[in-house]
């Protein structure tokens, strides 16, 4: 009999499979997101790659998982690779998970699903708790379209740079970050994409969730006052450009400066409407204009 289109699944299906990788999502926080069919998978299969053994070894001690595992991580992932895909050739179920989350998404196995399916072999997505998603679905921002940018660059004038080149973005934007660097980060997103609203997911799923919603100087104030607010772990939600500078792309940024010289508006003036219209940095465009006016005599 032919299965409907919607049909769902037991999971318990698939103890029967063989040859097979599953990438397995586990909790972010809250323990109680595991799922059954994440469960199941983990007990049945025969080996784990984790991306570190200790730290899962935690998970696995809570659920009483004692499938063995072996460690699958950025510096040994080629070679893994190669292991774990002719062991899965040779009809091994292997589960895959990282520290925390979703795996390949900012974590390990992209190479290791990549040379799985150029080989033919079955790669099966468990899907569960991902930072990036959680924090979407509970900010309260557009999520008809967004930009996942990972980890913003460690160095600021390589964040400021990746943060230039996204100011004309439309879209959602959204990064992971740790709280070492987050006023940092959140000083450069001020200075870079101007005033935007930002939503601020910290602790996912933990005990200290939080979601802060305002400028990025606003959220750096309230840190300031509550050094906790810095804390943990964030998603960072910053609502896209205003939708002109989808179409500034065909306006001339020389062409607008120099009619708004013509007009006789000031350069402090002129440096926000460039701004507001082509994105980047208030004193780049006021520097630009001052240097046009300059040249004007
Ligand atoms: N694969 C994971 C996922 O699916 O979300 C992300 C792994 S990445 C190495 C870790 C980053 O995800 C953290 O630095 C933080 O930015 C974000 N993250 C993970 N857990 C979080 C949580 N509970 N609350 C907020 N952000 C979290």
């Amino acid at each position: 009999m032919s299965q409907a289109p919607h049909a769902m699944q037991s999971s318990r299906a698939e103890s029967g499979e063989s040859g097979v990788l599953y990438v397995v999502a586990t909790p972010i926080g809250n323990l109680d997101d595991m799922s059954t069919r994440a469960l199941d998978i983990l007990r049945s299969v025969d080996v784990i790659a984790a991306e570190d053994t200790r730290h899962s070894g935690r998970l696995m001690a809570h659920f009483d998982i004692r499938t063995p595992m072996l460690a699958l991580h950025d510096h040994n992932e080629r070679s893994r690779a190669e292991q774990l895909l002719s062991r899965i050739a040779q009809g091994e179920r292997i589960a895959l998970i990282s520290d925390a989350g979703t795996p390949l998404i900012s974590d390990p196995g992209y190479r290791l699903v990549a040379q799985l399916r150029s080989a033919d072999l079955r790669v099966v997505p468990v899907p569960g708790p991902c930072a990036l998603i959680a924090a979407l679905s509970g900010a309260g921002v557009a999520t008809d379209r967004f930009r996942f940018e990972g980890f913003l660059p460690a160095r600021s004038s390589a964040r400021k740079n990746a943060l230039e080149a996204l100011a004309k973005e439309t879209a959602t934007l959204v990064f992971y970050e740790s709280p070492h660097r987050i006023t940092d980060s959140l000083a450069d997103i001020a200075a870079t994409l101007g005033e935007r609203r930002l939503v601020l997911a910290r602790e996912l799923t933990k005990r200290f969730e939080t979601f802060l919603e305002g400028s990025a100087e606003a959220l750096l104030e309230i840190m300031a006052q509550d050094p906790n607010q810095a804390r943990g772990e964030f998603v960072v939600i910053v609502e896209g450009a205003p939708a002109q500078a989808e179409q500034a792309g065909s306006v001339d940024p020389e062409q607008l400066l120099a009619a708004m010289l013509d007009a006789e508006v000031g350069i402090k003036q002129i440096a926000a409407v460039a701004t507001r219209l082509l994105g980047g940095r208030k004193q780049q465009w006021y520097e630009r204009a001052q240097q046009l006016k300059d040249a004007r005599g």
